[in-house]
Order: C-alpha cells, then sequence, then structure tokens
C-alpha cells in the first residue's frame, strides 16, 4: 500500500483564503484584525518565521505591526512593549517570536499578554480553556492546524486511538487535550507518549493516528506503524546533505518513504503541519478580533 499524502501546503492556502474572504467582508463594516508580531534579537530562522507571518497577514489583508528589538532589549522594557500593544485597540493578536534571549523571562513576557489577544494560545487562561472545552479558547497553532487536516481529510478522530510521541507545552499537551474533546476532530482515545514511555514502539503499533512532535530525524520507523494507520508528522529536523547546495536538507520525525509504504495517509516534510502553522495564526487572529468587537 502506498500512503495518501496529506497536502498542508494546498490546505494552509484554503484556510488563509477562507480567512482573507472573511476580512473583506469585515472591512466593508470598517473593522480589519491586526496582528502584532515581536522578535527580539536575529535568531535566523526567528526572522524568516516572523517574515513569513508579516507576508501571510498582509494576503489575508489584515493590518500587520512587526516590531524589532536587539538581542540585548531590557526585559523590562519588552514588557512595556507587550503593555503598549495589549493597549492597542487595532491590534487583536500579539505574538512574541521564540526563544527570546537568555536574559529574559519567557513565562512572565507571555504570561502580561492579554488572554483575549493571546493567538499563540500559550497563556494559561487559554490553556484552561482548551482543556474545559470553552470555544472561545485561542488554540495553540500547530496542534490546531493538525486536527484541521485531519477533519478535512475525512480522517475519523471519533472512537480512534491516537498516540502522540511527545509531551511539549506547544504540541503534545495540546494536541492530546484537542484530541479528547467532544465533537468533530476530537473523541479520540488518547496516549501522550514521550522519553519514559516503556516500549513505545509496541504503544505506537496500537495507533489508528500516530502524531509524532519529538525532534528526533525519522525517529518513527515502519515497525511501528500499524497498516493502515494516519500518520502526522509535526518534526522539523535538519540532516546533513553534501549533495545539495545548501548542505543539509529538512526531514520530519517519521521515516517517510518506508512509513508511507505501510500508512494508508501520511503528510511530508515540508510541505505538510508546517504551512498549516502559519494558517491557524491568521484563523486565530481573525477569531481573537471576533470575540472582542
Ligand atoms: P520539544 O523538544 O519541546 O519536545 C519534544 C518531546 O519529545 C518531549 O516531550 C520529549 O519527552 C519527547 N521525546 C524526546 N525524545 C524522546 C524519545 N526518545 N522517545 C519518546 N519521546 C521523546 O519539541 P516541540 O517543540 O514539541 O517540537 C517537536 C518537533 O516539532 C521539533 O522537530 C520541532 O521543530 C517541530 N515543530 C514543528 C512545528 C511546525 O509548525 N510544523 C511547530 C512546533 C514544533
Amino acid at each position: 500500500m502506498s500512503a495518501r499524502i496529506i497536502d498542508g501546503v494546498a490546505l494552509g492556502k484554503t484556510i488563509r483564503q477562507e480567512v482573507a474572504a472573511e476580512v473583506a467582508a469585515l472591512k466593508g463594516r470598517g473593522v480589519v484584525p491586526g496582528l502584532a508580531v515581536v522578535l527580539v534579537g536575529e535568531n535566523p530562522a526567528s526572522k524568516a518565521y516572523v517574515g513569513s507571518k508579516e507576508k501571510a497577514c498582509l494576503e489575508a489583508g489584515m493590518h500587520s505591526v512587526k516590531v524589532q528589538r536587539p538581542e540585548t532589549l531590557p526585559e523590562a522594557d519588552l514588557l512595556a512593549i507587550v503593555d503598549q500593544l495589549n493597549h492597542d485597540p487595532a491590534i487583536h493578536g500579539i505574538l512574541v517570536q521564540l526563544p527570546l534571549p537568555k536574559h529574559i523571562n519567557t513565562e512572565k513576557v507571555l504570561l502580561r499578554i492579554n488572554p483575549a489577544k493571546d493567538v499563540d494560545g500559550f497563556h494559561p487562561v487559554n490553556v484552561g480553556k482548551l482543556v474545559i472545552g470553552d470555544p472561545t479558547a485561542l488554540r495553540p497553532c500547530t496542534p490546531w492546524g493538525v486536527i484541521q487536516m485531519l477533519l478535512r481529510n475525512g480522517i475519523e478522530t471519533r472512537g480512534a486511538n491516537a498516540v502522540i510521541i511527545g509531551r511539549s507545552t506547544i504540541v503534545g499537551k495540546p494536541m492530546a487535550n484537542l484530541l479528547i474533546q467532544t465533537g468533530p476532530g476530537g473523541d479520540a482515545t488518547v496516549t501522550v507518549c514521550h522519553s519514559k514511555t516503556r516500549d513505545l514502539p509496541a504503544v505506537v503499533r496500537g495507533a489508528d493516528i500516530v502524531i509524532a512532535a519529538i525532534g528526533k530525524a525519522e525517529f518513527v520507523t515502519a515497525d511501528m506503524v500499524r497498516p493502515g494507520a494516519t500518520v502526522i508528522d509535526v518534526g522539523i529536523n535538519r540532516v546533513d546533505d553534501p549533495s545539495v547546495p545548501k548542505g543539509y536538507r529538512l526531514v520530519g520525525d517519521v521515516a517517510y518513504g518506508p512509513v508511507a509504504e505501510k500508512a494508508a495517509a501520511i503528510t511530508p516534510v515540508p510541505g505538510g503541519v508546517g504551512p498549516m502553522t502559519i494558517a491557524m495564526l491568521m484563523a486565530n487572529t481573525l477569531q481573537a478580533m471576533k470575540q472582542v468587537v
């Protein structure tokens, strides 16, 4: 069997177009969603992410603000920037790009963001709302994007055994909380594996849906996957490849080729979960605006 490829580029585009259509309709009523992205320092990957977020925002017809400050920015100054954005009525979403420089307490900064503008969904208020199933929760973009991939590709989560590998606050934990909610895209029986899990391959072999978010290149091998399973690969890892000009290529947490032979559906890397994350950031910004105006 060769798996159906779940195309995150196409779906991400569809969702961004849906958001753009709603933004255009809202403009007629004189309201425009606004997203502020705050970047501290010169991390090249962060700069690239911020650039694509800004581009997606403008393409969706949203108001976009980029606040860029040097690596040496004192923590108090960053908190002041967050305060100012919290009070700016043209801004509905605030995203502070991580990682922050070491001298800044990330938790303190994330806690300072008004939960109503927390489009990353990392504030404890949104985490709590997600857990209790409050529909006004702003949900973390990456796992929320995975749910959209499952929903819009007709992959049944109801009653399914879903195994998540990784328990990070950004991916694994919110992924589990989304999949156990009642209703479409939820109702799954969820197991969360991590570095202390005993006989992880045996646990993963019981999965109808495998979600890998480990950060280890090609960790999930074909022998761990049940024939006919759906495999969602969140990982993005660089591996050396002297045969390409850049000297490296990107691979996921799943050994794509062999696993695709066994699975019923699989997401590629790149072109899978990655593009969904930005699409859901746009959707979250629109949601945040609609909840306050
Ligand atoms: P993280 O490092 O915070 O968490 C990794 C998790 O994997 C931990 O919970 C750990 O317990 C688990 N783990 C590590 N080694 C393990 C092992 N041997 N067996 C079982 N579990 C193990 O990472 P993260 O932020 O959740 O990101 C995971 C991956 O997803 C990374 O490759 C990251 O780049 C990628 N990512 C992609 C997107 C996207 O938009 N596609 C977004 C966020 C993260």
